[in-house]
């Protein structure tokens, strides 16, 4: 079968800004500067100014910029470290790399995002962070999150992997927090052509330390004050998302009229709809729907040559990797329930009109197709007396 629809479509947005990409590249092939260099600095200047936050530090991924804001908060082993079982792996993954506990909370049903009353109940004498999830482009609770974590005393990471530029009452994620993870892998809403991440902190003294985190601890040439990482963001990298990220708030604006162009031709069907608090800017890095019996849909689609996914199938509690904490099911109902039944349409800002009335043509007819069919199955058993 054919793919009419992808998930994600990049070339396309490759094709749409060619000539600034190309020449960002041969820049750094003639500076051959491949290594920390000029557009690193640049980019890290822009993206703390896209924020509203005062630095951002280039690394090699989401994964490693929740891993070493971690290590430069000095979260380490005895520690516990709060964040949701609806997420991404990478987010328990990284808690585990300082030596830290991953203890998990429920999502709130409505938002997907951080229930803050499961949060303030799961916090002990250990609890030294958390790390609410900006999950799908909604911004989790931030204001109550950000009380319990001054009254806790508590260090808080944004997980943004999925939200740069989203916003609560005007302030973008990656400024509400103690410091921030994004990911730039390529399909994000900001995305390189290849790994790539960074930090967003107002913290001068983190900042500091997570440019030594990221480069062998070195502080100057030959100089290691203590045993850091090779987890530099590439210069081609770099200038890559520096050309890229002067469009990141039309894409996002052209995500937010697929969502509402989504939303205006489903919401007479039996699908659950993202919901966006008041006061919020989604910048739905994906279209989660939810639907009873979600892989029949996802089949039906993939037959019509419609891409869809799902985020995420099992939750990180029951995943083999994360059984040792000991959760198994029922543990945490709301994510259990959503994983069973979250269906991720396609979404990127290239993403035409047709090809949504398309998609959400064949949803229709998935459901019209469903209704017939247990119209049949009623008129069953009465053909069936008769023939007896
Ligand atoms: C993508 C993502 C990460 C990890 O980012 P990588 O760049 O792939 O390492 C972490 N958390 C969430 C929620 C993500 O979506």
């Amino acid at each position: 079968m054919i793919t009419k629809i992808p998930f994600v479509d990049l070339a396309a947005q490759y094709q749409g800004m060619a000539e600034e990409i190309d020449s960002a590249i041969m820049d750094v092939v003639e500076r051959a500067d491949f290594i920390l260099g000029d557009a690193v600095q640049k980019l890290e200047s822009s993206f703390a100014a896209y924020c509203g936050a005062a630095f951002a530090v280039g690394v090699d991924s989401g994964t490693s910029a929740l891993h070493l804001a971690m290590e430069a908060h000095g979260i380490g082993p005895g520690d516990e470290v709060i964040t949701t079982a609806n997420t991404f792996i990478a987010t328990a993954c990284a808690i585990t790399y300082v030596g830290a506990k991953p203890v998990l909370v429920d999502v709130d049903p409505q938002t997907y995002t951080m229930d803050p009353h499961a949060l303030e109940e799961a916090i002990t004498a250990r609890t030294k962070a958390l790390i609410p999830v900006h999950l799908y482009g909604h911004p989790a609770d931030m204001t109550p999150i950000m009380a319990i974590a001054q009254e806790c005393d508590l260090i808080v990471i944004e997980d943004a992997c999925q939200a740069h530029g989203a916003r609560i009452n005007g302030k973008r994620v990656g400024s509400l927090g103690h410091s921030a993870a994004f990911s730039f892998y390529p399909a994000k809403n900001l995305g390189a052509f290849g790994d790539g991440g960074a930090v967003v902190t107002d913290d001068e003294e983190i900042a500091h330390r997570l440019r030594l985190l990221r480069n062998f601890g070195q502080d100057q040439k030959n100089v290691h004050l203590f045993s850091g990482h090779n987890h530099r963001l590439d210069t081609l990298q770099a200038s890559i998302l520096l050309a890229k990220l002067p469009q990141l708030d039309d894409w996002n604006a052209a995500r937010r009229r697929h969502a509402q162009r989504y939303a205006d031709l489903l919401n007479d069907l039996p699908l659950g709809l993202p919901r966006v608090a008041a006061d919020l800017e989604h910048v739905f890095h994906l279209y989660v729907v939810t639907v009873e019996d979600r892989d029949a849909l996802a089949a039906f689609l993939q037959e019509r040559g419609i891409a869809s996914g799902v985020h995420y199938p099992t939750p990180i509690h029951l995943q083999p990797a994360f059984a040792h904490l000991g959760y198994g099911e029922g543990s945490f109902p709301v994510s259990e329930r959503l994983a069973n039944s979250l269906l991720s349409l396609p979404m990127y800002p290239e993403l035409e009109d047709g090809q949504i009335e398309m998609i959400c043509g064949a949803i229709r007819d998935y459901f019209s197709m469903l209704k017939m069919g247990t119209q049949t199955q009623q008129m069953q058993p009465i053909e069936a007396h008769q023939a007896e």
